[in-house]
C-alpha cells in the first residue's frame, strides 16, 4: 500500500493535527492505522496520511455501495421488510427478534428523495436531465433504495450517470445508461443538468472542491445539486469518535464545511436536512467496540429511537442532506 500526504483541499492549508486514529473495524480490509486530521486554518476533517489512488482500491469490498445489481427474491423481501418497518404493524414483531436483522435496518424517519419528487412534478412539463456522481450500478441507492437509482429515475428523466467502478459501469451500459469514469470526462457542452446528484459520494473522492466547481460549471439555471453525505457533526459521530469508514472515506464533512464549499464555488444553499436511523447503530455495533450495546436494540427501542433522533429539527442527524443551486 502506498500511502499520500495530502494538504487541505478547501484552503490548501498544510497545518493539521490528528484528532482520530483508527483501522478499518467495518470492513476489515487492514490492520493499519489511519489518521483523521482537522485543518488547523479552516478545520476541514479529512484522512491523512491516504491510500493512493491505486492503494484504495483494496479497501473497497466487492459489493460496496450497492455496485452490484439484485435478484427479483431479494427486491420482493426488501419490499414486503419496507413496508411492515415503517408503519406502526413493525411493533407486532417485537417479539420476534429473530427479525431484528431485516426490520430494524428498516426503520427509518421519513425523508423524500428530492430528485425523484422534482421530475415526477417536471416529467410532462420539461423531462430532466439528471447526472448522478457515485451513481453504483444504477439499480438501487443507499437510503432512498430501488427508487432513488438511475434505472428508476429513467422512467420520467434523461439519466447519466458517473462511476469509478467498472463492474457497475458495465451494468449500467447494459441498462442502455451512459456512464463516465470521471466527471474529467464530462464533455463541457454538457452543461445543463437539471439535477445533479452526489448521494453519500462526496465523502469518497480525492478532491470534494473539483466538485464544487463541476456543480457550478454544469448545472442549468435553475438546476438542483443534490448532496448527501455522513454528518461528521451528528450524534453518532459525536457521541462514539470511534465510528468512522476508513480508510474510504477520504473527508468527515459538516455542515459548515459545506457551506463554505458552497459559498467559495458561487452556489447557494436551498435546502438543508439532517436526519437518523436506528439501523446505523444496529449494524455498526457488531464492528464497533463503542456501539457494542446497541448489538441487543429490540424493534421497539429501534422504533423509538427513530422517532426521538428525528423529533426535533436538529442539526445532529447523522446524515446530511443539502440541495445547492446556482
Ligand atoms: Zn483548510
Amino acid at each position: 500500500m502506498a500511502l499520500e500526504k495530502v494538504s487541505c483541499d478547501f484552503c490548501g492549508s498544510t497545518n493539521n493535527i490528528i484528532v482520530a486514529s483508527q483501522t478499518d473495524l467495518l470492513y476489515k480490509t487492514t490492520n493499519e492505522l489511519f489518521h483523521v486530521v482537522k485543518c488547523a486554518d479552516c478545520q476541514l476533517n479529512f484522512t491523512n496520511p491516504r491510500p493512493d489512488k491505486d492503494s484504495i482500491k483494496n479497501f473497497y469490498v466487492q459489493d460496496y455501495s450497492f455496485h452490484n445489481t439484485r435478484n427479483y427474491i431479494k427486491k420482493l423481501f426488501d419490499k414486503i421488510f419496507d413496508l411492515i418497518a415503517n408503519s406502526y404493524f413493525v411493533l407486532i414483531f417485537n417479539p420476534f427478534s429473530i427479525l431484528n436483522p431485516y426490520l430494524i435496518q428498516r426503520i427509518k424517519p421519513k425523508v423524500s428523495d428530492p430528485v425523484l419528487e422534482r421530475i415526477k412534478i417536471f416529467k410532462k412539463i420539461k423531462k430532466q436531465k439528471i447526472l448522478d456522481i457515485g451513481c453504483g450500478s444504477g439499480t438501487n441507492s443507499h437510503f432512498f433504495g430501488a427508487k432513488g437509482c438511475l434505472k428508476y429515475y429513467k422512467k420520467f428523466a434523461n439519466v447519466v450517470g458517473c462511476e469509478l467502478s467498472e463492474t457497475a459501469r458495465s451494468n449500467l451500459n447494459k441498462l442502455n445508461i451512459l456512464c463516465y469514469p470521471s466527471i474529467d470526462k464530462i464533455p463541457i457542452s454538457e452543461n445543463n443538468f437539471d439535477i445533479i446528484r452526489m448521494n453519500w459520494s462526496l465523502e469518497h473522492v480525492d478532491k470534494p472542491s473539483q466538485y464544487f466547481k463541476f456543480i457550478k460549471e454544469h448545472l442549468a439555471k435553475d438546476g438542483m445539486a443534490v448532496i448527501c453525505i455522513p454528518n461528521n457533526e451528528g450524534h453518532v459521530y459525536q457521541n462514539y469518535p470511534d465510528c468512522l469508514e476508513l480508510p474510504i472515506h477520504f473527508y468527515h464533512f459538516s455542515i459548515r464545511d459545506i457551506f463554505k464549499y458552497a459559498e467559495k464555488y458561487g452556489l447557494k444553499i436551498k435546502k438543508v436536512k439532517t436526519f437518523s436511523y436506528p439501523g446505523l447503530y444496529y449494524f455498526s455495533s457488531k464492528f464497533y467496540p463503542s456501539l457494542s450495546h446497541y448489538k441487543n436494540m429490540s424493534i421497539f427501542d429501534a422504533w423509538k429511537m427513530n422517532r426521538t433522533l428525528n423529533k426535533s429539527n436538529s442539526e445532529n442527524g447523522n446524515d446530511l442532506l443539502i440541495i445547492l443551486g446556482l
